[in-house]
């Protein structure tokens, strides 16, 4: 079985030189853990969609570890991308740019842009700085699996097909990166993430922003993805109505506590607070999906700031909604 290691010099070191020898390392960033290999390595690359069992045609970002980089992997850096990598750089925003040659086609599944993150989290950017080359990194869970937020996750997923797990104990963000598609004149949101919207229209002024997703433009969306084992259905309809007919062998995953006794709820955070209802998302779904329970019941949450991010990562683990008539649940698949 793969090791996990702990966060020592020693052994950022050696990680290190496992990245440089083509090798792959799990590492924790602020988000998610992340399956990385060198950039410019398509031996690396090759293993990284394997190992993950990820179709080809969804491209990998790439993690850098100064401000600068950016100039290294993108060709052209509209004043739009510098306002935001001056607002939002370390941190969960991921920018599409226009790729040099040098960053592998295989990495941007052949399209002529790049996606580009410098992540906050210290391990990694020590990880990358050790390693002396950008690292592209998806999430380090089998494809369509729940993102990992803990080393332990990334064990059951991939096993022995890592070099190194580094554990850096539970990620503090919990759903993955904002990525977004920028030029001069607009800016595409191309997956609501850890930074909201709401943030990046405060510091780009009359930049015109599309909310509205595009698959041609991110061919990695799929509409299902993150998914438990065990399916999770969104309730549409009132709380009174769910809580006096809840039968135990469904699990109710709530954004906060429900004032009722007798039931058993599983709560993302005691006082419904959308950063630690993030937070704590994929590992609660993973734990429900080791219970026995027939389905999960995901209670929306409010669609704001980070709550689009929480939403969006609801929705594509949903197999359909589910609804009272009768005082009977009816499930509709999507
Ligand atoms: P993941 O690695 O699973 O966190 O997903 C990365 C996301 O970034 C996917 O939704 C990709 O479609 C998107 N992405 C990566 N590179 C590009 C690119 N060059 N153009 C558009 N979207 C990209
Ligand atoms: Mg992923």
């Amino acid at each position: 079985m793969t090791e996990i290691l702990e966060t020592t010099k020693k052994n950022l070191l050696k990680a290190a030189e496992a990245i440089r020898q083509n090798g792959l390392v799990a590492f924790p960033t602020e988000t998610v853990y992340g399956l990385g290999g060198c950039a410019f390595s398509e031996k690396a690359i090759v293993k990284i969609f394997e190992v993950k069992k990820r179709p080809r045609f969804d491209p990998l970002i790439v993690h850098i570890a100064e401000k600068d980089d950016y100039k290294l992997l993108c060709s052209t850096i509209p004043s739009t991308a510098e306002k935001l990598i001056e607002a939002f750089c370390p941190g969960p925003l991921t920018l599409v740019l226009p790729k040099r040659e040098k960053v592998p086609d295989i990495v941007t599944s052949g399209l002529d842009t790049v996606a580009v993150r410098m992540p906050s989290h210290p391990i990694a950017l020590q990880l990358i700085q050790y390693s002396k080359c950008p690292i592209a990194a998806p999430s380090a869970n089998r494809f369509g699996h729940v993102s990992p937020t803990r080393a332990e996750d990334v064990l059951s997923d991939l096993g022995d097909s890592v070099d190194f797990i580094l554990d850096g104990g539970p990620t503090l963000v919990g759903v993955e990166s904002t990525v977004v598609f920028v030029t001069e004149e607009e800016i595409i949101l191309l997956r609501p993430g850890g930074i909201p919207i709401e943030d990046i229209e405060k510091v780009i002024g009359r930049v015109n922003i599309k909310r509205k997703m595009s698959k041609l433009l991110s061919p990695g969306l799929t509409k299902k993805h993150y998914s438990p084992k065990t399916p999770l259905y969104i309730y549409e309809g009132n709380l009174e109505e769910l809580v006096k007919i809840n039968r135990d062998d469904y699990a109710l995953l709530t954004p906060a506590p429900l004032l009722v006794n007798d039931i058993t709820i599983y709560p993302l955070s005691q006082a419904g607070d959308v950063k630690e209802i993030a937070a704590n998302l994929f590992h609660q779904l993973r734990k429900l999906e080791r219970m026995d329970y027939r389905a999960i019941i995901a209670i929306p949450v409010k669609q704001s700031g980070l709550g689009h991010a929480v939403m969006d990562r609801l929705i594509r683990a949903s197999t359909g909604t589910v609804k009272i008539e009768n005082q009977k649940f009816v499930f509709i698949d999507r």
